[in-house]
């Protein structure tokens, strides 16, 4: 086990890599512990939960919502949970987000750790403190960002991850070479999703690297008032989609990082939208789409990184090395109409 640590703002968190599931017994104490997990994790790894309390939650984002927020709430009343309670998430996003989110205002906060069990989770979800819920289409509109005491990475809850889920993942470590690491694109580019699920030490690798462009960034910039906007290439109009065409989130963000790769050969120049395109349908991701322009339009608006008419859109200078720039909201929709 390789031990790893961020220190932000307010706290730090601890990294355990190529940990066991058990070895949370040493960083909790299981009789004032509550798991929050979800039905496809709790009956894949059953045994690992044995002897801990546990929440069980429908699987899916269309769960991260108020309504599931309030239930979990219900039942830690009903086990008398309280102010010395430890929450730990362990699951792909949802769970991750929602556990942040519960353990934030549940007495006003309590403490929480996660264990991710998606590719997603453990590179990118999990990451950062910002957890959160979704209303209607708007994703994430309603949450805080606190900082997790630890995550413990159990590579062995990857074996029952579905095909689709390892995809989605691999959508945000091509946003983190798209942004940080040409190096890491060019890896990229000489292998495949199978060649990593056949090498665990090499996945081990990937996903250690991942974590630590995210949390770097994250430790500049906690409160996203610069550097960490650039984690959001590809979200501006991938989420707008996502929910109203009820893509998956890889797909949608690489439906989007194509999209701001366009725009910034529109802008900037930049000259390597093929390259870009190419990685992204080498692992399995879609990059061409017809979606309703107005309708996006319309759901943009009312998006987090926009500020009064202009959006901070993240655009790529060259591959490796993202840039913000403020989008006048006239011209993204010029923009957008010429995709
Ligand atoms: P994210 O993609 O952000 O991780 P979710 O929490 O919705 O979002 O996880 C995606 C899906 O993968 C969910 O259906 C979840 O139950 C499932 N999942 C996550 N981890 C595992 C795992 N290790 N084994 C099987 N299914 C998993
Ligand atoms: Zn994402």
């Amino acid at each position: 086990m390789k031990k790893l640590s961020y220190t932000f703002s307010n706290s730090s968190t601890q990294f355990y890599f190529d940990a066991d599931f058990s070895f949370l017994e040493k960083l909790v104490n299981k009789d004032n512990a509550i798991i929050i997990t979800d039905e496809n994790i709790f009956n894949g790894h059953g045994r690992k939960f044995k002897g801990w309390s546990a929440i069980v939650l429908n699987p899916g984002e269309k769960y991260k919502i108020q309504t599931t927020v309030d239930e979990v709430i219900e039942q830690l009343i009903g086990m008398e949970a309280d102010r010395k309670t430890f929450l730990i998430g362990v699951g792909g996003g949802v769970v991750t987000d929602l556990t942040g989110y519960v353990a934030a205002v549940y007495m006003r906060g309590i403490s929480f750790g996660f264990v991710p069990t998606s590719v997603l989770a453990m590179v990118d979800a999990a990451i950062g403190g910002k957890n959160g819920i979704d209303i209607g289409v708007y994703k994430n509109i309603v949450g805080t960002i606190r900082q997790p005491q630890f995550l413990l990475y159990d590579y062995s809850f990857l074996k029952s991850l579905p095909q689709t889920e390892w995809i989605n993942g691999f959508a945000e470590i091509i946003k983190h070479a798209c942004i940080k690491d040409a190096r890491l694109f060019r890896m990229l580019e000489a292998r495949t999703v199978k060649d990593f699920q056949k090498d665990l030490k090499g996945l081990a690798t990937l996903i250690r690297k991942n974590v630590e462009i995210k949390a770097s960034v994250v430790q500049h910039d906690e409160f996203e008032k610069g550097e960490r906007r650039l984690l959001n290439f590809g979200h501006t109009l991938g989420h707008a989609i996502e929910n109203i065409y009820e893509l998956s989130h890889g797909q949608a963000v690489s439906i989007g990082m194509t999209a701001a790769s366009k725009i910034s050969r529109q802008l900037n120049g930049f000259d390597e939208v093929d390259r870009v395109m190419y990685l992204l349908n080498q692992y399995n991701l879609p990059t061409l789409a017809e979606f309703d322009k107005k309708r996006t339009m319309e759901v943009l608006k009312m998006d987090k990184k926009k500020a009064s008419s202009a959006m901070n859109y993240v655009l790529l200078e060259r591959i490796g090395k993202g840039t913000v720039q403020q989008i006048p909201m006239p011209q993204l929709e010029e923009l957008i109409n010429q995709l």
